[in-house]
């Protein structure tokens, strides 16, 4: 590997909100002598990397503490060729007992407001129609926010399923997935409704279901009914 090699393996990592790298030991793999000192860094994304090899590589997953209290590793749903991916921020117990993301009261608001914003917009568009997947792949405890190191470590995983999709858009649901994808700290409130960018796909953050599921976010729930009409538009239009 020659300098602006790894120049250019480190831009692509900084981009994607890696801060630390590591060297790993790999004993049993001979190496050149003036190699050696250099870091092994994991491909950019692997050449014809597609979802199905993505979710052999998580395998039955151990790299981070999520995967203790784990029932089943929710990968994703939904088409694997979608011009739009919904992201999440990681299972509830419903997800986790059915390896499905998406599929509690969240996910049926979340099914409603895709499915009934498409009919009222004129889309032909239901939810099996687009992707969905989750920032982590394991269940929280408690359902409490993902960790940024067990954020890091899903995230590849999360990355090369979006770099494998290349969607049109990408849709943020919530501030762990805001954050994930941008690096962005502030909350949903300053961030929806506006189009940023992961990489050159064009990204919308909104609220997460679940927060428009208490009784007093009404306003919320216009607001991210706004939000997705504009990203069905700008995708299916
Ligand atoms: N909340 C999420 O963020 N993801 C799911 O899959 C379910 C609920």
């Amino acid at each position: 590997m020659d300098a602006e090699l790894l120049r250019q393996y480190l831009t692509f990592y900084q981009d994607l909100g890696f801060k630390d790298l590591y060297l790993r030991q790999e004993a049993s793999i001979p190496v050149h002598k003036e190699q050696a000192a250099l870091p092994v860094l994991p491909d950019l994304a692997p050449s014809g990397d597609t979802l199905d090899k993505i979710r052999a590589d998580i395998g039955d997953c151990t790299r981070c503490r999520l995967h203790a209290g784990r029932h089943s590793i929710v990968f994703g749903s939904g088409n694997g060729q979608a011009k739009l991916v919904f992201v999440g921020e990681g299972p509830g117990a419903d997800e986790d007992k059915q390896g499905l993301p998406f599929v509690g009261r969240a996910g049926q608001l979340l099914t409603q407001m895709i499915d009934g914003t498409a009919q009222r917009e004129g889309i032909p568009l239901e939810r099996k129609d687009v992707y969905i997947c989750n920032v982590v792949k394991c269940r929280p405890p408690e359902n409490r926010t993902p960790e940024p190191d067990e954020m890091e470590i899903c995230g590849e995983f999360l990355y090369r399923q979006l770099m494998a999709i290349r969607p049109k858009a990408i849709c943020a649901l919530g501030a762990t997935a805001a954050r994930a994808l941008l690096g962005r700290k502030e909350g949903v409130t300053r961030l929806r409704g506006n189009w940023y960018k992961w990489r050159d796909v064009p990204l919308m953050v909104t609220y997460h279901p679940s927060y428009l599921l208490r009784p007093y976010n009404q306003n919320a729930k216009r607001e991210a009914w706004e939000d997705l009409k504009k990203v069905l538009h700008y995708v299916y239009d």
